[in-house]
Order: structure tokens, then sequence, then C-alpha cells
């Protein structure tokens, strides 16, 4: 299947891991609007959340609230935004279910705009949370 959710499960393309079981796979966002921008997603191909299973939607709300903490700790954040974008009209790019964890840090501006860390920095930041 030509898709690059898939392919990141499938270890086809390169991405920066910081948990894995059975059901779900959560890894480093290459554009995020904050340090330790954290994707989470189900190792079962869904266009999105309404598509794919309640168990796998429930899953993957519990791996959130499993690893949100970690991140939090390693980046030194104080808080985080969940986000999903589903389907097209809402800004949805990968079309395989996706949710965005956003640390936040006290201060910092909310913005949504994309960071361009270079890839050492997002494998440093991966490093430590998968220290925690
Ligand atoms: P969406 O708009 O579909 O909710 O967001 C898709 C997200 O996937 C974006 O935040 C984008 O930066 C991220 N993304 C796109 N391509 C890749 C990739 O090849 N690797 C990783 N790690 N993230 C990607
Ligand atoms: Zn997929």
């Amino acid at each position: 299947m030509n898709c690059l959710f898939c392919k990141i499960i499938a270890r086809e393309i390169p991405a920066e891991i910081v948990f894995e079981n059975d059901h779900v796979l959560a890894f480093l966002d290459i554009g995020p609007v904050s340090e330790g921008h954290t994707l989470v997603i189900p190792k079962v191909h869904a266009e999105n959340l309404s598509a794919g299973s309640r168990e796998d939607a429930q899953v993957l709300m519990a791996v959130v609230h499993d690893i949100a903490p970690k991140i939090l700790r390693a980046v030194g954040a104080d808080g985080y935004n969940l986000g999903m974008n589903h389907g097209e009209a809402a800004g949805q790019e990968v079309m395989h279910t996706h949710i965005h964890i956003m640390p936040r840090k006290e201060g910092h501006p909310r913005t949504f705009t994309k960071l361009r860390p270079a890839a050492h920095e997002i494998k440093e930041t991966a490093e430590k949370i998968r220290l925690q």
C-alpha cells in the first residue's frame, strides 16, 4: 500500500520511533511545532479515526495517556496539546490515522508553525524520550 505511515511501520522509511506495542507506533513528527511533537498511529491502516476499529481508537488514547508524561519530562514541557486533523477538509495530509502530541512550555507561544530542526536534533530528542 502506498501509505507513508504504513511504510514507517514496515521500517521501509526511517523515523525516530519513541514507543511501540502490538497495536500502536509513536514517532517524532519530521516537522514539529514544538520539541517532542509526536505522532501516535495504529498499526492497522485506516484512513482516519472513524474508519478504523473502536479498539484501535481506545488503544491509541491509552498510549497517549502513558507516553505524554514521559515526553513532557524528556523535553521539560509543562503541558501538551492533542490534535487530530480528520479528513482533507480539516487539513489532514497523511491519510493514516494519527494523533499529534504537541508539548508546550510555560510562557512559550502556542504556535502551530512548523519548526525546521536538523535531523540530528530530532534524533537527540527521541533519545531523551526513549530514556524515560
Ligand atoms: P496531518 O496534517 O495529516 O495531521 O499531519 C501529518 C504530519 O505528518 C505533519 O505534521 C508532518 O510534519 C508529518 N510528516 C509528514 N511526512 C512525514 C515523514 O516522512 N516522517 C515523519 N516523521 N513525519 C512526517
Ligand atoms: Zn497506512
